[in-house]
């Protein structure tokens, strides 16, 4: 009989320090939980790179090309590419109508063509724009001879400097009263917002310079980014 009652003691005994193990789960859990899930447009054009600097800030990237990517985002990306093209797959890949409804109440950042989606109106598309900022942009705008440099833009929200990055750029022509002028570049808006939405004309992605993203994630979106390394 005591040996009966020894086992069914070893027995609960074991069952507990079974129960125990999913216990001590939740314990490494929200590290990875607390990374932001940022969405990157991946239709065509340089999401690869963005997809990098997320990481460097302590974020994760998520490629979009599928409506069923846009579930349980907490941040979007628009990249460089062309704007006509992008348009395009947006109405082909049956995205236009998630993106847009993102784009116009969520925290997005859109750089070079990602500003010409997000803008309320720009020249020769396909398409009508996403109209999440009152800004009109005049597509490669820099003229035929020059279609790419390398400049300074002041952005004051950095503390000062930062490298822009033109290539083939817009030109923001016309700044809606709602918008607030973020970047200059020669005494001309390069970078803008209006609520949770900014977009640049420039390429921050394509330098080592992580400030800009982490500045969207941490500033805008709001964020508390805990690997940030910018
Ligand atoms: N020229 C492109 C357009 O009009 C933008 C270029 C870029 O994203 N680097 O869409």
């Amino acid at each position: 009989m005591p040996s009966v009652a020894g086992d069914a003691a070893r027995k609960s005994a074991r069952k507990v320090t079974v129960a125990r193990v999913p216990a001590t789960k939740p314990a490494v859990a929200p590290k990875r939980a607390a990374a932001p899930r940022v969405g990157v447009l991946s239709l065509q054009g340089d999401h690869a790179k963005h997809g990098e600097t997320l990481r460097a800030v302590g974020a994760e990237p998520v490629r979009i090309s599928l409506p069923e990517h846009l579930a349980g985002l907490d941040a979007m990306i628009l990249p460089g590419g062309e704007s006509s093209t992008m348009l395009r797959l947006l109405d082909a890949t049956g995205l236009r109508v998630g993106v847009e409804e993102f784009v116009r109440t969520r925290p997005v950042l859109g750089t070079c063509a990602g500003l010409i989606l997000l803008a309320s109106q720009a020249d020769r598309l396909p398409g009508p724009t996403l109209g999440a900022i009152d800004i009109t942009a005049t597509r490669n705008a820099y003229g035929r001879q020059v279609h790419s440099f390398t400049d300074p833009v002041d952005m004051p929200a950095l503390g000062g400097g930062v490298l822009g990055v033109f290539i083939r750029a817009p030109r923001i022509t016309r700044v809606g009263k709602g918008v607030q002028v973020i970047a200059t570049h020669a005494g001309e808006p390069v970078g803008v917002r209006q609520g949770k939405a900014v977009a640049l004309t420039f390429h921050p992605e394509l330098t080592d310079d992580a400030r800009v993203h982490a500045w969207f994630l941490r500033d805008i979106a709001g964020f508390k980014l805990t690997g940030v390394r910018a």
